[in-house]
């Protein structure tokens, strides 16, 4: 068979199953083609995308505008490293400074980059402007966390599947509860403790929304404490909750930012990490990088992406239809469905097994009816369409959904 030959849906999975290694669990769907909220497989069926690419495709497949950042971009100038300057990352890091409000941007490639960034940029802080003794530094994270699959990140999961028999692990991680002030207040007396990183919504862990006032009262505890605040908004920032970051529905500023996914609309691997001089500038010339982070592509892409969110006014859009999916999701009568929660456009339900059926069968019954979506820790199911989607969709989406649960009363 050659490399551009057509092929089915049984062929391409045989040859990932043969060639490729088996570090995920897909649904047997195979996707050729894709367009704003919809997706293609190979037989030319169509489904919406309610996974959105974990949050990356925000701003629908192949969306135009971007397509043509990257086009456009590729046969100019691709990748020069950061040995030498090019004209188009400066205009780059000014318009997302801009839009976020930081003085300086770190520009790196995937979500685990930028953390690992992140965490590096905060131990630096600690020993040279908190004055932590050397090696000492420590960062306080959350239960159920999910922040990439680094060696150093995989140190402070609790999930099993993240860290096991990947030892030895990097220390100078605290882990406390999720959405525990008192536990963060307790933490935060160890006079070594130099940021607490967390995400405003746990994305992987389920969606998992912390109580209002929950960011509030955790910036004013590391204030008092001379503590970084650091938010992971790889999967909740740009627009997918409903606010550009999920840190504005509590109007807090990070002293850090991470950034991935949808800040390129999913077209190329783009990742940031946002804050202002007195953090950013403790990094100095080779002491951290990479050679594609910052290149002319990503930095195009990224600024399309961007205006894209702006331009379209997904935020809002995500925050009126988010209320309105939760709403419609509620209204559906079924024993199967015991919870719908979320924030903007990122939600989830708890699915509880009737017999032998399960959330997977459940997200298999949808994607017989025209809609993708995946399972997480077994019993729940996360909604996540592109920014994009109309409410007449959103509501064939919910009709679909609808009928498939009920398909096992
Ligand atoms: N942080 C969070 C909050 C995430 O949800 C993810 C990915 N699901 C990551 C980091 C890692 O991003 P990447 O897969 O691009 O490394």
């Amino acid at each position: 068979m050659s490399t551009s030959e057509k092929i089915t849906s049984k062929q391409a999975i045989a040859l990932e199953e043969k060639h490729g290694a088996h570090n995920y669990h897909p649904l047997p769907v195979v996707l050729s083609c894709g367009e704003g909220v919809f997706v293609w497989d190979v037989e030319g069926k169509r489904y919406y995308d309610f996974l959105s690419a974990y949050s990356a495709v925000n701003q629908g497949h192949c969306h135009p505008k971007i397509v043509g950042a990257l086009t456009e971009q590729a046969q100019k100038l691709a990748l020069t490293s950061r040995a030498f300057h090019n004209d188009v990352l400066g205009q780059y890091e000014k318009y997302i400074t801009g839009i976020f409000g930081y003085d300086k941007v770190l520009p790196m490639n995937t979500g685990a980059e930028a953390v690992e960034t992140a965490i590096k940029l905060c131990r630096k802080w600690a020993y040279r402007k908190k004055g932590v003794p050397e090696n000492q530094a420590k960062i306080v994270v959350c239960e159920n966390n999910f922040h990439g699959r680094t060696t150093t990140i995989v140190s402070f999961s609790n999930d099993p599947d993240g860290y096991k028999d990947y030892g030895p692990f990097t220390p100078g991680f605290i882990r406390i509860p999720y959405n525990d002030v008192d536990a963060l207040k307790e933490a935060l007396k160890d006079p070594n403790v130099a940021g607490f990183l967390f995400e405003p919504i746990q994305g992987e862990a389920g969606v998992f929304v912390p109580d209002e006032g929950y960011l509030t009262k955790t910036y004013e505890l590391c204030k008092q404490n001379n503590v970084l605040f650091i938010a992971d908004e790889v999967q909740t920032g740009i627009a997918r909750t409903g606010k550009m970051l999920a840190c504005d529905h509590e109007n807090v500023k990070p002293d850090v930012v991470i950034l991935g996914k949808a800040i390129s609309g999913g077209l190329y691997p783009v990742s940031a990490v946002l804050a202002n001089d007195d953090v950013m500038l403790v990094i100095k010339p080779g002491e951290h990088g990479s050679t594609f982070g910052g290149n002319p592509v990503a930095a195009k892409v990224a600024m399309a992406a961007l205006e894209v969110i702006v331009e379209e006014k997904l935020a809002e859009r995500a925050e009126r239809l988010g209320e309105l999916l939760r709403k419609e999701l509620r209204a559906i009568k079924s024993d199967m469905l015991t919870l719908v929660r979320g924030k903007g456009l990122l939600n989830a339900i708890v699915i509880k097994p009737k017999g032998d059926k399960t959330a997977m069968d459940v997200c298999l019954k949808m994607a017989e009816n025209g809609l993708l979506a995946k399972p997480t820790h077994g019993d729940k199911i996360r909604f996540a369409p592109p920014l994009v989607i109309s409410e007449e969709q959103l509501m064939e989406c919910v009709e679909i959904i609808r009928k498939s649960i009920e398909s096992f009363e």
